[in-house]
Formats: C-alpha cells, sequence, structure tokens
C-alpha cells in the first residue's frame, strides 16, 4: 500500500512539473517571440524608437533564451508550492460562473503586491552581497531584448518566483481566487515582461509626466536601468523608485529623447 502510495504521490509530482513546465514555456515563448514579431513587422515605423544605437546580437539572444529556459525549470519547481497547497485545500479557488467585480480587484491586488515584492527584492539583489551570485546573469544583457524576460541565475529565479505561491495564499484565503484572476495576472506579468525588455519605446511624448500615465513604467524605464543599475527598480509602476528616490534623475530627458526622434522619410518622399 506504502508502495502505491508513494508510486502514485510521485506520479503526481512529475504530473505536475510536466504540466507547469509546459505552461511556462508556452507563455514565455507566445510572449518573448510574439513580441520579436511584432516589433519587427512594425520595425519599419519604429525604428527611431529604437531606445539604444547598439544592437543585440543572435548570439544574446540566444543566451537570454537559454537563461530563461533554465529559468522556467526552476520556476516549475516553485510552482509545486502553488499545487502543494491546491491539492491540500489550503488554496481555495472558486468554482462556477465566474465573478467578474472580485476577479478584477484580486488582479489589481496581486499587480501591486507583486510590484511592491519586485521592488524591494530587486533593491536587495543589487546589494553587493547578492549581486554577482543573484543578479549579475540579468544585466549581462546591456542591450536587451524581449528574450531576456526571464534570463536569470538559478538564484534569482527563486527569488523571483517564490513570492508568488504565498501571494496566491495570502489573496485566496481573504476571498476564493478566482481562476481567471492568475490567468490575467500571469499574462499581464509576461507582457509586462517582455515589452519592458523589448528595447523599443512605443509610449508618446508626455507619458512619464501626465498624472493619467506617469505612474506607469514604461520600456525606456528599465532599459535605462539595464545600462545604468543604479536606478528604476520598479517592475509596473514608478510609485516605489519615486517614493524612495531611486528614480533616474535623466528619465523624463531620455524618455522624451527618444520618442521626440523623427521617423526617417523615405528617400523617394523626400525628393518630392
Ligand atoms: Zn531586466
Ligand atoms: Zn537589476
Amino acid at each position: 500500500m506504502d508502495q502505491f502510495l508513494s508510486t502514485e504521490f510521485l506520479l503526481v509530482i512529475v504530473n505536475d512539473i510536466r504540466w507547469a513546465v509546459q505552461i511556462e514555456f508556452t507563455r514565455y515563448l507566445i510572449a518573448a517571440a510574439g513580441a520579436t514579431i511584432v516589433y519587427a513587422l512594425l520595425s519599419r515605423w519604429i525604428e527611431h524608437r529604437r531606445i539604444q544605437r547598439n544592437r543585440a546580437t543572435l548570439a544574446d539572444r540566444w543566451r537570454e533564451f537559454r537563461r530563461s529556459f533554465e529559468t522556467i525549470l526552476v520556476f516549475s519547481l516553485v510552482n509545486l508550492l502553488s499545487f502543494a497547497m491546491f491539492h491540500a485545500g489550503w488554496l481555495p479557488v472558486a468554482r462556477g460562473t465566474p465573478v467578474l467585480s472580485i476577479m478584477i480587484v484580486q488582479v489589481i491586488v496581486m499587480v501591486i503586491m507583486h510590484d511592491a515584492w519586485f521592488y524591494w527584492m530587486h533593491r536587495a539583489l543589487h546589494l553587493k552581497a547578492l549581486f554577482r551570485r543573484a543578479h549579475a546573469t540579468h544585466h549581462v544583457s546591456r542591450t536587451p531584448t524581449s528574450w531576456a524576460a526571464y534570463s536569470f541565475a538559478p538564484i534569482e529565479a527563486v527569488f523571483e518566483s517564490i513570492y508568488v505561491p504565498i501571494m496566491f495564499l495570502i489573496v485566496a484565503n481573504i476571498v476564493p481566487m478566482q481562476p481567471w484572476a492568475i490567468f490575467i495576472f500571469l499574462g499581464h506579468q509576461i507582457a509586462r515582461n517582455v515589452i519592458g525588455h523589448s528595447g523599443y519605446e512605443l509610449a508618446w511624448s508626455g507619458f512619464t509626466r501626465s498624472p493619467w500615465t506617469g505612474w506607469l513604467t514604461t520600456t525606456t524605464h528599465h532599459d535605462l536601468h539595464h545600462t545604468e543599475g543604479r536606478y528604476n527598480f520598479g517592475l509596473y509602476f514608478t510609485f516605489w523608485d519615486r517614493v524612495m528616490g531611486t528614480e533616474n534623475p535623466k528619465y523624463h530627458e531620455r524618455f522624451e529623447a527618444v520618442v521626440g526622434r523623427r521617423a526617417a522619410v523615405p528617400e523617394a518622399v523626400a525628393a518630392v
């Protein structure tokens, strides 16, 4: 019986890991490849919005992909915590028709919580004691691409993901988790991540100073973090960087310099 139970238990774990790898890898591949294809298709119209003069090489992208794949394996192991909590009944999940209001509130709360966690974890990773071992891998990408979304050392991958099951546990025990809230949270997370590393600034002039949009981070915000690591630790919002005085003093200026560039006029049109 013990033999049967342990075999069954192992099969559940193997199945959970396989499922987690599939989910994480599909999510990453759709987002990173999707962004690469969309930006390539739009390149004629957005080339002047490329933030850096430097271009990432194919070798850079391949390195970012390999590192991201390793991260996905770590994420999948950490995801076992969520599955274990779910199997144990600690993570109440709502059944039946989705309740839109609860779902929206849960997504907003999780995004705000994740942003706070990321800011403080990221600042910690920049401490001398941790940087080399945990975070230097991510900063090898001086000219990041969307493939760098998960380009972390294994230790950083643990720091990045360990909070998610804890957050699910907190949120689901206040009101049972709406499954779609998890789906939207994870979709938003990877979408913002690949856009933040894309290297192209598609927001408009005035975006960073406007009270309507200035609280959102832009691609320039994170791109500056990759070139000048001392500032801009935030993920989704500018809140923590502004409160803690870690926003790059040249952020607005650099952003406006990129979005203020004019598109190259095709020669045939220029000649008219
Ligand atoms: Zn980054
Ligand atoms: Zn960093």
